[in-house]
């Protein structure tokens, strides 16, 4: 018998996470068939991303390999100005270039050709409606016609509103998920660092400015669910007394923060990315982390039609990532418990005890746990001393 001849997989989603998967696994497995079904036209469009992502992060994706960087690089980022929400104010500015600004669209449809040169099947322009019984039913957008699909195994990689995991987990609660507003805007920006505000208008995240170039930057912020974000925008734009030329574009999305998930398998379905809430809370940043759940989910999955081996695996392999989420979200919680007048205090004490030049030297937006022990252990931190036990108890 060839392994997996008969084996269908679909994946739901044509997100960067969705196709990522697919193409691993077409890749392990050519004899498997490989559907991916998105409700948009065309991958990667309408975008509602900053597409800022950690260069350690994504220097640690096997999927560098494949894609050729200058084809989604917009720019690189090498710091950050921090404003607190009352009149603190840290710069964070190293030497070494720290994250990529990349162009989403056409980082997807780089993935998207890769998954496709494997022969994968993309089915775009239709949604899936419901799952019972190991089929999908999806509809077509144009024509409102229904069909259905047969699956030995369904992989989530439907974004924050997934209908994957609402049908097989539904006590994944949405109570701390984000809701964001952002603008891309021509105007003037200091084009080597991303600023980042606290405050009143973004509570339950912070407000953003992403620049492209010196002259056109991704403006936005979050907020609870439940808030209006535009709104929050407006009396950002106000308290900065923010100005641009021109709007480009503006968008409105979710972030899927949460708790890390111990279980993201419910007997043949499998959840990736932001329909996993595989998402770094402090920032709902989730295309690194993403593309890592999907190598991992390949890898599951092929284990288990090759060497009849658990799917819960998925979760194991997981563990260590699932590890540093943790840490990400220990510090959302810490920092969401203070108020604004603490947040000030935290950031002067930051300033004061000179840590930012740690962060300068070895922070990174994924990996807090390689940094946080350096923080701990430098012999500037003792005005920090009790922050850190409020830390380690959050
Ligand atoms: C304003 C904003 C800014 C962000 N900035 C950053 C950033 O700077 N850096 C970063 O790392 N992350 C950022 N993110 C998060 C990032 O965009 C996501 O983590 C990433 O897109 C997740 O990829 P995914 O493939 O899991 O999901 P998605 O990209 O959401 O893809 C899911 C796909 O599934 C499709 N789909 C959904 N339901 C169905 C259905 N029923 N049937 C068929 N298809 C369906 C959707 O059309 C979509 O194409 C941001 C998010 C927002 C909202």
């Amino acid at each position: 018998m060839i392994e997996g001849i008969d084996k269908r997989i679909i994946i739901v989603g044509g997100g960067p996470t969705g196709l990522y998967c697919a193409y691993l696994l077409k890749k392990l497995n050519p004899n498997i068939i490989i559907t991916v079904i998105e409700e948009h036209k065309t991958c990667g469009s309408p975008m509602c991303c900053s597409g800022l992502i950690d260069v350690s992060g994504y220097n640690r994706l096997k999927l560098k390999n494949f894609l050729v960087l200058k084809d989604f690089l917009i720019n690189k980022i090498y710091g950050s100005h921090i404003y607190g929400p009352l009149e603190a104010k840290i710069d964070v500015l190293s030497k070494d270039v720290k994250a990529y600004v990349i162009d989403r669209e056409k980082f997807d449809n780089s993935i998207k050709e890769l998954a496709l040169s494997f022969d994968v099947e993309l089915l775009s322009g239709k949604r899936v409606v419901s799952i019972e019984n190991n089929f999908v039913t999806f509809k077509d957008l144009e024509t409102d016609s229904e069909e259905q699909l047969r699956y030995d195994y369904l992989v989530g990689a439907d974004g924050p509103n997934s209908l994957v995991r609402k049908t097989f987990f539904p006590e994944i609660k949405n109570s701390e998920f984000v809701h964001t507003y952002q603008v891309t805007v021509e105007g003037n920006f200091d084009n080597r660092n991303v600023s980042v505000y606290l405050g009143d208008f973004a509570k339950g995240l912070f407000a953003w400015i992403v620049p492209e170039s010196s002259s056109v930057a991704k403006i936005g912020l979050g907020v609870s669910l439940g808030k209006n974000p535009k709104d929050a925008f407006l009396k950002f734009k106000e308290k900065y007394k923010l100005t641009y030329q021109r709007e480009i574009y503006e968008c409105s999305g979710i972030l899927p923060i949460s708790k890390p998930l111990k279980n993201l398998v419910h007997d043949n379905v499998l959840l990736v990315g932001d329909a996993a809430c595989f998402v770094k809370s402090t920032t709902g940043g989730g295309v690194n982390f993403g593309l890592l759940s999907s190598e991992m989910a390949s890898k599951a999955i092929n284990e288990r039609i090759k060497e009849y081996k658990s799917l819960k695996n998925y979760n194991t392999l997981l563990k260590k990532y699932r590890k540093e989420l943790n840490t990400h979200y220990k510090i959302r919680n810490y920092l969401l418990s203070k108020n604004f007048v603490e947040q000030d205090k935290l950031l002067l004490k930051i300033k004061d005890s000179n840590i930012h030049k740690i962060l300068e030297e070895y922070g990174n937006m994924d990996y807090p746990s390689e940094f946080l022990s350096k923080i701990f252990t430098n012999k500037n931190s003792f005005l920090l001393i009790p922050e850190f036990f409020k830390f380690i108890i959050k």
